[in-house]
């Protein structure tokens, strides 16, 4: 899976870093981003698929989107 986050789409509600931190992280400005260790590929561990679900699914801006594969 790999989970992109849309900056342009993104307002800074903060729900996805708190509801699935593992995978989502703040910006110095409250924005969400992809945890940075997990940011080169972006591919997602298995471990962390469902939190990366969590995340997307509770994004009110649909900022954050999953390709499974
Ligand atoms: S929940 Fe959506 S809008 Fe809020 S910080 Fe995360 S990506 Fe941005």
């Amino acid at each position: 899976m790999q989970v992109h986050l849309d900056r342009v789409r993104c307002q800074g509600h903060g729900r996805c870093y708190v509801l699935a931190p593992a995978v989502f992280e703040s910006d110095d400005d409250g924005y969400g981003i992809v945890v940075s260790t997990l940011a080169v590929n972006s591919e997602i561990l298995p471990d962390l698929h469902d939190a990366a679900r969590k995340g997307a699914a509770n994004c009110p801006e649909d900022a954050i989107t999953l390709t499974e594969g």
